[in-house]
This record gives structure tokens, C-alpha cells and sequence, in this order.
């Protein structure tokens, strides 16, 4: 016996899904989003020009702004999206939508007055509960017999509309590309040198911890000074004194960002720290005469947030800054055991870090 309600009504799956998908569209996934998206892609990319394409795109077109925004700690989960777009994009193409070359003149060229198309990215929770339903023929039939026109909801045709649906993946894919190298391509950190470097081609350590601590004023500009400092260091250009300085302010970027940067800055940073001997943590120094007794330890306990920034500054322009619990020798800044502290304290950072993200190892593959 066939229930028909049930024939007409949405795939309870992908009521499921709905309700994963708003949770994940107002920040509050009570879902993994990398595992629901990939998921999502996958199911796409399976069949690009399927009968859930239409909801797939919708649902994807929604959620790009939030695989974008640094929330997800692996590439492959943006890869697969926009691959899964770009593949069901073609198939638009070749069946009406923009670029087949059988628009109708004004308009969007599928036979749609401009504006009947719906609007979506007003009420993202709206969008994927709607491209949810588009999924399945019970799930589209439910929409028409619940549609309210008074209350904006628009025909089905317009959600399945080849055009529209071709500028919905087109907008998703630029998004997620932005996002990609936003959060995990190539950084250009050459222009930086004349903002940190001095006349004389020291650096301007001051200048450098203070954009790096700075961050209410500008993420982007602390985690590119960190990245710049650390590549510098690793290099080894410029004056010997300076690597000190350079060192200290690349661990001093990884502290002030708690809840960890984008890719694109952190793995050559992750890198970089990694090059640091850490074997001098078993073994005795001259300083030992107290635990927690070097430089960075003591002004940082002096003074919480502040005091590592002023004493490491103490060493480049004392005239201008004191360092709490200073001043500290030279060979206090420079002993190889605090360096090993700074380092093993910044690598129990990265690893917090990628596992508050959900990050493997598979994004390797971008070092
Ligand atoms: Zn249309
Ligand atoms: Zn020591």
C-alpha cells in the first residue's frame, strides 16, 4: 500500500539534513560542518546535473560564506565544494543557463523577468531549509503546496531555474576560491620590509611587536607581521643582533592568537618554530636558580599580556621601554633553553589549534 502523504512529503534524510544545516548557517553547528559540507559536495559531484542538483546548489551557495571564513581547518572541504560547483556549472551551461547563448535578450536569459528570480542570502537558515526540500520530488512538492507568495516565498521554477541556479554556483565558487587563498595560499610579505625596516636596514622591533599585538586593529596586519618576522628569521638576512627580536615576536604572534590563524599565515610560522633544538629542556642552565627564571617568563608573569612585549622591546630601544622584572642580560635572552620553553609552548599552540579546527594531515600538501 503506497502512503501518499509519505510520497509527497520531504525525505525524512533530508530533514535531517535541514536541521544540520541551519545549525551550521547561524554558527551554532550542532553537526561537524567540514563532514555535513564534503557530504553535501560529494553528493553533487556524484551528479553534477542530477535531480538534486537545484537543492545542492542552493544548499552550497549558503554555506560557502561559512567554509570560507576560516571556521573549517582543512582545504579539501573547500576544494570539494567549489568542484562539485564547477562541475554542475557546466552542466548549466549546456542546458539554458548563461554562456549557452540562447538567452531571450533582457533580463537574466532563461525567460525570467529580472527580479522573479528568488532572493536568497537575506535568511540563510530559510535558503538551505529550502534547498533541502529541493532535493527530493516529495520535498519540492511540499514546497509548492505550502508556498506562501504573500510572504515572499517564490514559484518552484525560479528555484530550478538553470540560470539562476548557474548565478548562484558561480557566486559560491569566487567566494570559496577568495576563501582558499585567503586562508591557505601563498602570502606576499615582500611589501613588509619597508614598513618594519629602519633606514639602516635594522629591524624595528618595537614597530613589529606593536602591530602584532594589535590585533583589534587588524588581524590580518599582525598574523603578515608575524609571518614576515618568521620567514626573515628563517632566511637569516639582515643584522645578527635582530634574530633575537625576530624569534621573540614570531612566538609572541602565535600567543596572541589564541584561537589560532589562518593556515596561510601559520604554517611557515609552525615551520619555522619547529627548526628550534629542543633538547636543551632536560638539561640545566645557568639561570636555574628558579623555575619559570628567564626573561620572557618573568616580565610575562609580571605583568600578564603586556610585560613579554615591553621587556623583548627593552632589548631594542631601552630608552623607550623597560622590561618588568629587568633588565636582563643578553646572554639571559639568549639562552637556548628559553628558546626551547618559547618554542615547545608555541608547538602545544599549533596543536590546539588544528585540532580545535578539525585540521589533518592531509593538507600537507601546501608545505
Ligand atoms: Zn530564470
Ligand atoms: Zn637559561
Amino acid at each position: 500500500m503506497v502512503n501518499n502523504d509519505a510520497m509527497l512529503g520531504p525525505d525524512p534524510e533530508d530533514a535531517e539534513l535541514a536541521g544540520d544545516l541551519r545549525s551550521i548557517v547561524s554558527d551554532y553547528p550542532h553537526c561537524d560542518p567540514a563532514l555535513t559540507l564534503s557530504i553535501c559536495a560529494d553528493r553533487l559531484d556524484d551528479d553534477p546535473t542530477g535531480d538534486e542538483r537545484a537543492g545542492l546548489i542552493v544548499i552550497l551557495n549558503a554555506t560557502c560564506w561559512y567554509a570560507a571564513s576560516g571556521r573549517i581547518g582543512t582545504a579539501k572541504v573547500l576544494e570539494g565544494m567549489t568542484a562539485a560547483l564547477v562541475a554542475a556549472r557546466t552542466g548549466l551551461a549546456a542546458n539554458g543557463g548563461p554562456g549557452s547563448g540562447s538567452g531571450p535578450g533582457p533580463g537574466p536569459g532563461c525567460g525570467h523577468a529580472p527580479g522573479e528570480h528568488p532572493q536568497v542570502g537575506d535568511d540563510r537558515e530559510y535558503d538551505v531549509t529550502t534547498g533541502a526540500q529541493l532535493l527530493s520530488p516529495g520535498g519540492r512538492a511540499a514546497y509548492e503546496r505550502k508556498r506562501d507568495g504573500e510572504y515572499g516565498d517564490p514559484p518552484l521554477d525560479g528555484w530550478l531555474c538553470p540560470a539562476f541556479l548557474a548565478e548562484l554556483a558561480d557566486e559560491a565558487v569566487d567566494r570559496l576560491r577568495e576563501g582558499l587563498q585567503e586562508l591557505f595560499g601563498e602570502r606576499e610579505t615582500g611589501h613588509l620590509d619597508k614598513r618594519y625596516l629602519r633606514s639602516d636596514g635594522r629591524v624595528d622591533i618595537p614597530r613589529l611587536t606593536r602591530t602584532i599585538r594589535r590585533r583589534f586593529r587588524s588581524d590580518e596586519d599582525s598574523a603578515e607581521a608575524g609571518l614576515w618576522a618568521a620567514r626573515r628569521w628563517m632566511a637569516g638576512e639582515g643584522a645578527s643582533e635582530d634574530r633575537l627580536g625576530l624569534f621573540l615576536a614570531v612566538c609572541s604572534c602565535v600567543f596572541e592568537w589564541h584561537e589560532g590563524m589562518p593556515r596561510t599565515f601559520f604554517r611557515e610560522i609552525e615551520a619555522a618554530v619547529k627548526t628550534v633544538d629542543l633538547a636543551p629542556l632536560g638539561m640545566p642552565c645557568a639561570h636555574e636558580h628558579q623555575a619559570g627564571a628567564h626573561p620572557w617568563a618573568v616580565a610575562n608573569r609580571l605583568d600578564r599580556g603586556a610585560g613579554a612585549f615591553a621587556a623583548v622591546n627593552a632589548i631594542y630601544a631601552p630608552e623607550d621601554f623597560e622590561a618588568p622584572g629587568g633588565p636582563f642580560a643578553l646572554e639571559e635572552w639568549n639562552c637556548p633553553k628559553q628558546a626551547a620553553e618559547l618554542a615547545e609552548a608555541a608547538i602545544a599552540d599549533f596543536a590546539d589549534w588544528r585540532n580545535m579546527r578539525g585540521d589533518d594531515e592531509d593538507d600537507e600538501k601546501w608545505e
